[in-house]
C-alpha cells in the first residue's frame, strides 16, 4: 500500500510537471467523471496544483475543480513524455490528464471523483483525516488528542488510523515502533503524552527523509545506511536478527486486513 512519503512524492512530481500547463487531453475509464468532463471539459483548463493530503492527490484546475484520486492497494501516478512507452499496459489505465509537455497516467486507481476545487477538504474523505505528516503546518497537539481520541487500541492500530495521522502505512508503522522501542500491541492509553509525542516526531522524520525523488529506485530507508539490504529495521524481517540486539525479529498480522507488524522482542517491551 502506497504511505504518506510515496503519495507527497508523487503528488510533488507531477506538481512540478503540470502545474500553470493547460489541459490538452482528458481521458477516463470511469463514466462519472467523463460526464463531467462531458458537461464542463477539463481540456482547456489550467492545472493550478497537485497536492497531497494524506494518502489523496488532489489535482486542482482552474474553473473551481478539483479531481480526487486515492491509490488504494495498487493505484499509481505515473508520468511520461508524449509518446513514450507505459510502463503499465493501458487496460489499466484509469484517468490521463495529458499537457503539452506531459502526460499523467492514473493506473488502478479505484477511488476518482471531481468536486468543487473550494469545497476540497470538507469532504468527509478529506475532512476527516488527522494532521498530514508531511504538511509544512504540522499540528502536534492536535495529532496527540486525535490519537488519544482513538481509544485503548494497540499503538500499531492508531498510527494506522488516518482519521488520527495521515501518512502512515504498514512499512512505517513497525519502523517507528521500533525506533521509539515500543512494543506494537501497548495501548494508547498506557503510553504517556511524551512517548506518543516522540513516536510521532520518528514518524515525521521517517516519513521526511524517504520524501527524495530519487527514493524509489533504493527503496525505503529509515536506519540511516545506504545499503539496500540494510535500509529498513524490521519491515519484512521476519526471523531475521535485530539490528540493534540480535534477537530474532517477531512477526504478526494484527488489527484490520491482518496486516503484518514486525518488531524486537527485546527491543520493544510493552
Ligand atoms: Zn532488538
Amino acid at each position: 500500500m502506497p504511505e504518506g512519503d510515496s503519495i507527497f512524492r508523487a503528488a510533488r512530481t507531477l506538481h512540478r510537471a503540470l502545474a500553470g500547463h493547460v489541459v490538452t487531453r482528458f481521458d477516463t475509464a470511469y463514466a462519472p467523471l467523463a460526464r463531467v468532463h462531458d458537461d464542463t471539459p477539463i481540456t482547456g483548463r489550467t492545472i493550478e496544483a497537485v497536492e497531497a493530503h494524506g494518502k489523496h492527490t488532489v489535482m486542482r484546475f482552474s474553473g473551481d475543480l478539483a479531481l480526487r484520486t486515492h491509490m488504494r492497494m495498487h493505484g499509481s501516478w505515473h508520468i511520461y513524455r508524449p509518446g513514450e512507452r507505459w510502463q503499465r499496459p493501458p487496460r489499466e489505465m484509469r484517468v490521463l490528464v495529458a499537457t503539452a509537455a506531459f502526460v499523467a497516467v492514473g493506473f488502478n486507481i479505484v477511488d476518482a471523483e471531481f468536486e468543487a476545487a473550494s469545497a476540497v477538504g470538507t469532504r468527509d474523505a478529506i475532512a476527516h483525516l488527522g494532521p498530514d505528516l508531511l504538511a509544512p503546518g504540522f499540528d502536534a497537539a492536535e495529532a496527540l488528542r486525535r490519537l488519544r481520541e482513538r481509544g485503548p487500541v494497540p499503538i500499531a492500530e492508531a498510527l494506522l488510523d488516518q482519521r488520527a495521522l495521515a501518512g502512515i502505512g504498514n512499512v512505517f508503522k513497525s519502523e517507528v515502533l521500533f525506533e521509539g522501542g515500543v512494543h506494537p500491541e501497548t495501548r494508547v492509553d498506557a503510553l504517556s503524552d511524551a512517548r506518543l509525542a516522540e513516536l510521532v516526531d520518528i514518524a515525521r522524520r521517517q516519513l521526511a527523509a524517504n520524501v527524495v525523488e530519487t527514493m524509489p529506485r533504493f527503496g525505503r530507508r529509515t536506519t540511516g545506511r545506504m545499503a539496500i539490504a540494510e535500509g529498513l529495521w524490521v519491515y519484512g524481517r521476519g526471523g531475521r536478527p535485530c539490528r540493534r540486539c540480535g534477537t530474532p525479529i517477531t512477526f504478526a498480522r494484527q488489527g484490520l486486513g491482518a496486516r503484518p507488524t514486525y518488531w524486537c522482542p527485546r527491543c520493544q517491551t510493552a
